[in-house]
């Protein structure tokens, strides 16, 4: 049998293959272009192509597809297999630079927003060298980034990118002024730490919700959930061991480097994080974990639920962004350092995250926006809709005593001028308030937790990398102007602390207090809804500020903006179809057939004895028949609210109507289907409770 080291990465074509596999000028030229974003000599293309199809045929590849993230959210592929005719009748293996470099699916059932007309159906995908080829069953999948013939991004890869490339732009500015000449690139680096249920196939099979939805749409309170908090942390099922074992050795074999895997908070639910690497790769390794996740559950006749709230009243699933900004000689900024000189440029960095999050707040919001995590923010153990940053208490001294200009008592000679002297080693706070935290330092990186467990993680980190390239634009436009380098810098840091301080919050961020006082006093944005937030893309200094480093263009943020409301859209309205579908022709019946024998057992009591009051039985019937009456009045509201959304106009109405006739008229329905499900005999109860589905995996 291999070990790990053996195998790890042996289905991808990464470094250690191209230069063995490559011709040396060949591979020198293409590391370039990864190291540095240099340009592609498109002259290599055919030799890169003819080594990797090489190597993939020696693995057993017979197809090669381009793999990219279209809108969506998750990932396309459309297989081409390498055989191509030879004269003597038979077939080659063929694969050409130009099959490499550029494909063209026929992508007209994309989301586009508008972007593309359907009759120009076909967009293009283009190789993405900055990330590894790697073989996924028997085909090679090359991450390609996807466009429409006019040059807009149909994809979450394009932005991202370009987002990486600005803040690589403006880091280096700001390195270059500290009188750093070292480093020659920039760039963010993510560890997204992964939470899902598992669950048996039997349960999921038997609920058209989660089939359909992803979610349960019905289902009471079970005796016991999670609050004997017995389940995190805890011993993990053989069962479930299995799974992972066999999980993560698929992934390593992809060369994602899953480090971490324990059970979560929930009954059920787990996590899985790798180790952290650069964004684009991260995002790759992100989205193929997620598929792997569900492929191989159900191998072991499991289903991984990736909704963000599969379950009311129990914990939702989200996914912790740890993000950091590193030099490519190894330097992370976001840590401070040994002497004044990298503290000094460390402080500016942060302040560059603290007014990034506190002037794009929306921005951040937006990102993480869909009808699922909707559910999860602000509830059970998620961060509230209201973003906050927590520093600690350490570096919250240190910045008053900046923003003051007294001196920082945490060390003896402290006046936080530059030079400032030596910072205190931050020590990585773990305290209950840090976990409640929307975006919390931790040490060297900031944990952004407001993603939704199914997210691509590309969209935060596009905003993020925006945001915090324009502070270090203006930054740099100021420092790069400035008579006085030393006090211009002090100046600009005490000024972010003056001006952002607001964004910065220590304490529990669950407590409703803290909403009030966040939204009140502070005027910080709680967008509670995906129908609330999304809008404000378009808002003027988003779109300035996201034009201006060319993350986006107007059209592509104007067609983001729609897809995603349409999303939004479709998704409830699904649920609820499901719903009125799941109560009109599980639910009720159900009902009525218990009722029914109920009534017939009362009669035929009385038959044997008039006298006989059958209290019990009355009373149930009656109870039974007011709720079956209830839940065909709200059916039918329901479905007069979905209709009504017939004649919403545009879809920023439409959404509206989903937050405010849909959603609600959702709650009202499942909140009769519950009770009943508490009054009914379980054995006329037509699909599994919770206490089935979560405790179904031993
Ligand atoms: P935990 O949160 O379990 O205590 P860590 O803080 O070490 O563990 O890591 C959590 C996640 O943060 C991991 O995915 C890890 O790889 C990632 N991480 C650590 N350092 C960085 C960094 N500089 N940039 C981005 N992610 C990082
Ligand atoms: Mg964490």
């Amino acid at each position: 049998m291999k070990t790990i080291p053996e195998y790890f990465g042996s289905m991808v074509f990464d470094d250690r293959v191209m230069r063995a596999k490559l011709p040396a000028k060949v591979y020198a030229s293409l590391k370039h272009t990864i190291d540095e974003g240099a340009a592609l000599d498109p002259g290599l293309a055919n030799e890169v192509a003819a080594a990797m199809k090489d190597w993939a045929i020696s693995k057993g590849a017979t197809h090669f597809t381009h793999w990219f993230q279209p809108l969506t959210g998750i990932t396309a592929e459309k297989h081409d297999s390498f055989i191509a005719p030879s004269p003597d009748g038979g077939v080659i293996m063929e694969f050409s630079g130009k099959g490499l470099i550029k494909g063209e699916p026929d992508a007209s059932s994309f989301p586009s927003g508008g972007l593309r007309a359907t009759f120009e159906a076909r967009g293009y995908t283009a190789w993405d060298p900055t990330s590894y080829a790697f073989i996924k069953g028997n085909t090679l999948c090359i991450p390609t980034a996807f466009c429409s013939y006019g040059g807009h991004a149909l994809d979450k890869k394009t932005p991202l990118l370009r987002s990486m490339e600005a803040l690589n732009k403006q880091a280096l500015r700001i390195l270059r002024l500290f009188g750093n000449t070292a480093a020659r690139h920039v760039s963010s680096s993510v560890g997204p730490e992964q939470e899902y249920f598992l669950i048996s196939k039997e349960m999921y099979d038997a609920r058209p919700d989660l089939r359909f939805t992803g979610r349960t749409l019905f289902g009471a309170k079970p005796p016991k959930g999670q609050e004997m908090d017995d389940h995190y942390f805890g011993t993990i099922k053989p069962r479930v061991a299995a799974y992972m074992a066999e999980l993560n050795e698929e992934l390593w074999k992809l060369g994602i480097m899953a480090k971490t895997e324990h059970n979560e908070v929930a009954p059920a639910q787990h996590e899985l994080a790798p180790i952290f690497t650069t964004t684009n790769i991260a995002t790759d390794h992100n989205q193929l974990t997620m598929e792997m996740m569900q492929k191989i559950a159900s191998k072991h006749g499991l289903v991984c639920l990736l909704h963000e709230k599969p379950f009311a009243g129990i914990n939702g699933s989200g996914k912790h962004n740890n993000w950091s900004i590193e030099t490519d000689d190894g330097h992370n900024l976001l840590s401070p350092g040994a002497t004044p000189y990298e503290n000094a440029q460390f402080l500016l960095f942060l302040c560059a995250v603290i007014k990034a999050v506190d002037d794009y707040q929306d921005l951040l919001r937006i990102s993480v926006a869909t009808a699922g995590n909707d559910h999860r923010l602000g509830a059970n153990e998620a961060p509230p809709a209201v973003i906050s940053m927590f520093l600690g208490d350490e570096l919250n001294a240190v910045l008053e005593a900046i923003e003051t200009d007294t001196p920082y008592k945490g060390t003896e000679k402290t006046q936080m001028k530059l030079g400032v002297d030596v910072l205190p080693k931050f020590s990585r706070d773990t305290t209950d308030r840090n976990r409640t935290s929307p975006f919390a330092y931790t040490g060297n990186k900031f944990e952004f937790r407001m993603l939704g467990s199914s997210n691509s993680i590309a969209c935060a980190n596009i905003m993020l990398n925006a945001a915090v390239a324009e502070s270090l634009k203006i930054y740099a436009d100021r420092l790069e102007g400035a008579a006085d380098f030393e006090s211009e810098l002090h100046e600009m840091i005490k000024e972010t602390i003056k001006a952002h301080k607001r964004i910065i919050f220590n304490g529990n961020g669950y407590d409703d207090a803290w909403i009030r006082e966040a939204t009140e006093v502070r005027g910080l944005l709680n967008y509670r809804t995906t129908a609330d937030c999304m809008p404000h893309l378009m808002d003027k200094k988003n779109v300035d500020m996201l034009t201006s480093h060319k993350v986006f263009t107007v059209e592509e943020l104007r067609s983001r903006r729609d897809i995603m409301l349409e999303n939004y859209c479709k998704t409830v309205t699904i649920e609820a179809n499901t719903m009125i579908n799941m109560a009109s022709t599980m639910i009720t019946p159900a009902i009525e057939r218990f009722s029914a024998d109920i009534a017939r057992n009362a009669a035929a009591k009385k038959g044997l004895d008039p006298s006989l009051a059958c209290a019990y039985e009355t009373a149930l019937v009656r109870k039974l028949s007011d709720l079956t009456d209830a839940i065909a009045a709200r059916t039918s509201e329901l479905q007069d609210a979905v209709i009504a959304l017939h004649d919403a106009g545009d879809i920023i109405s439409e959404s509206a109507m989903i937050r405010d006739n849909v959603l609600p008229k959702m709650c009202e329905l499942r909140l009769s289907c519950d009770e009943a499900e508490t009054v009914t005999d379980k054995k006329y109860w037509p699909m599994p409770t919770y206490a089935d589905i979560l405790f179904s995996v031993r």
